[in-house]
């Protein structure tokens, strides 16, 4: 078990983490909803099943395998460049180990779509927008099911005047009160400060009990947009109460990619139902794709440039041994798909697959 902070210092058990509670209740009750949730363990899931689930929303990862190393990824010069590991996956967006697998592919997904978008639209700039619905009766509103939510959010958008938006619905946010718990637990582990306050919760690194005791519902949207805005005021204004914030530009395809996985991580997620939409200019109906070229090559190390090769490797990510001791061949060589595609607005004529802006796409 992971030790848990209390204000005192760092416990490992549940009972000293009890006991440093009381103690620190006796001076100054410090955080009296982080307190209230441990008493509501034996209800997990309650909540997510009144306001929407998320990826990795479960208790627990589906089963003793997942996370497990099986596979490394070396290079065939200097195993010390880099190596990777390949980890065993179940198939259940909803498992707290494997959902980063969903949070990557949709990741990859919206960068080709979004880097495809800005072949045809090359002065748009691309931003990180989040927006919110106007509260009823001093409440958060709420929605039936994903597709409620996305609609709303979609009719917010285009109020804003948001011309092509990727977007995505997360039902909760992290409680306010454990924010500064989780930046301490995040500066005494040493961890870097990119360790978002959703990857701690969702490794449950304070010993909770789980993701649902770190959340709060506060319905709101996030976008990669682009478009002019109606100023806040007016919005909030014509939508009674809504309001949005505009975040940083996203200038490359890595900082597209990482903030589409980061926002993808705790998204709602719904059996058979998209996390994400596309909307406006970039939307299926009005933007077409279509793959032109697609080939096999290696990858190569970012250190070298040479080749990389994949391992058969124990739990530990040590190589398996022969007999005389001696280190087992690799499986194969590391390739990837790279892919060409051309994008067009739907309904005008198709670029010549030479000529037309091309966008280049990679999948392991
Ligand atoms: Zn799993
Ligand atoms: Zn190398």
């Amino acid at each position: 078990m992971s030790s848990i902070w209390t204000p005192s210092g760092y416990v490992s058990t549940m009972e000293a983490w009890r006991e440093a509670q009381e103690k620190s209740r006796a001076t100054a009750p410090m955080y009296p909803a982080y307190v209230r949730s441990i008493l509501h363990l034996e209800e997990y899931g309650k909540y997510f099943l009144e306001h929407g689930f998320v990826f990795g929303s479960n208790q627990n990862p589906s089963g003793p395998e997942c996370g497990k190393i099986f596979r490394k990824i070396e290079c065939s010069r200097n195993r010390d460049h880099h190596p990777s590991f390949r980890h065993i996956h179940c198939n259940d967006p909803g498992c707290p180990v494997c959902y980063p697998k969903y949070a990557s592919k949709h990741a990859k997904h919206v960068t080709q779509r979004v880097l495809g978008y800005k072949t045809v639209y090359r002065k748009k700039k691309m931003f990180h927008l989040i927006h919110w619905a106007a509260m009823v009766g001093g409440e958060h509103r709420q929605y039936a099911n994903i597709s409620e939510a996305m609609e709303e959010g979609k009719r917010l958008l285009e109020i804003m005047g948001v011309e092509a938006a990727v977007m995505w619905y997360h039902p909760y946010r992290i409680r306010k009160e454990l924010k500064p718990i989780l930046r301490r637990y995040r500066r005494a582990k040493g961890l870097d400060g990119k360790v978002g306050f959703w990857t701690m919760a969702h490794d449950d690194v304070l010993g909770l009990g789980g993701l649902e005791q770190y959340v709060i519902y506060a319905p709101h949207w996030h976008s990669i947009a682009s478009g002019y805005l109606l100023n806040s005021s007016e919005f909030f204004d014509l939508t009674k109460g809504a309001g949005y914030k505009k975040r940083r530009y996203l200038e490359t395809p890595e900082t597209i990619e990482s903030v589409a996985y980061y926002i993808s991580t705790h998204a709602a997620r719904e059996p058979g139902k998209h996390s994400m939409i596309y909307y406006g200019n970039i939307s299926y109906r009005k933007l077409a794709c279509r793959c032109v070229s697609d080939m096999l090559v290696p990858v190569l190390c970012a250190d070298c440039g040479s080749d990389m090769y994949e391992y058969d490797v124990d739990e530990e990510g040590q190589h398996y041994r022969n007999a005389q001791g001696e280190m087992m061949g690799p499986l194969r060589q590391v390739m990837e798909k790279k892919k060409n595609y051309v994008y067009w607005i739907r309904g005008e004529e198709q670029p010549n697959r030479i000529d037309g802006a091309q966008c280049l796409i990679s999948e392991k």
